[in-house]
């Protein structure tokens, strides 16, 4: 079986919210391929969010100050507490790849998955009231109609500076799992035991500008 992820490469990312906005597009409908549709940039853009950007300031101890922009949507967790809080059997994780998903004609919109997803991935659709979350664009990665190039997650086909990256971590010879291997990805919060597929990339201490050498007296 597949262990389907993202890993998300916080050295590169430059915060621009393409992936949020391209995640929008694909999940909302808003045409057949918003990727190379124009107009489906002014389709519906209310629902949910299922990938977001959140931007801090870090200092390390030996480096100056960096911004680090962190991508954030559902990990696809192998333990997934929303998996096991949900009163109707809506949220699964699917065997055969990994993909945890909600069936949304099952969700009676509780909430219960939201309070107990510890990463804050799930969104509640305010149109349909039903529980949303990345589906890892599993309409996608499975459509022979599409060109391969775009037999991808939206997030990942369009972020400009290559700081998504799509995958099978069980398969120990594929692109993200040898990122993994190469960059040491970073899971997220191990410590709640919820065994995170997606994994992060650090950022790398950026080097101290040099310092100002005098003025030169004119
Ligand atoms: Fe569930 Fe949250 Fe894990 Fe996604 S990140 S599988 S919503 S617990
Ligand atoms: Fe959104 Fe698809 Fe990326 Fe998930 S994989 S964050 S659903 S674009
Ligand atoms: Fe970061 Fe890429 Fe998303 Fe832009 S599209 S915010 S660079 S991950």
């Amino acid at each position: 079986d597949k262990r389907l992820g993202l890993v998300i490469d916080l050295d590169t990312c430059v915060g621009c919210h393409a992936c949020a906005v391209n995640c929008k597009e694909w999940n909302t409908g808003a045409g057949a391929s918003p990727l190379s549709d124009a107009d489906a940039y002014g389709a519906d853009v209310s629902g949910a969010w299922l990938n977001r950007i959140h931007t801090f300031e870090v200092t390390p101890a030996d480096a100056p100050a960096q911004i680090v922009h962190f991508p954030k949507s559902c990990l696809h967790c192998d333990d997934a507490p929303c998996v096991t809080v949900c009163p109707t059997g809506a949220s699964h994780k699917r065997s055969e790849d990994g993909i945890v998903l909600v069936t949304e004609d099952m969700c009676i919109g509780c909430g219960l998955c939201a309070w107990a997803c510890p990463y804050g991935a799930r969104e509640m659709d305010p149109v349909e009231n039903v529980m949303k979350k990345c589906t890892l664009c599993v309409d996608r990665i499975y459509d022979e109609v599409l060109p391969e190039e775009d037999r991808i997650p939206a997030c990942v086909r369009t972020c400009p500076s290559n700081a998504r990256h799509f995958g099978d971590f069980n398969d120990p010879g594929s692109h993200v799992s040898r990122l993994v291997a190469d960059r040491g990805g970073i899971e997220l919060m191990p410590e709640m035991g919820t065994k995170p597929v997606n994994r992060y990339l650090p950022p790398r201490p950026k080097a101290r500008a040099p310092a100002a050498g005098p003025v030169a007296a004119t």
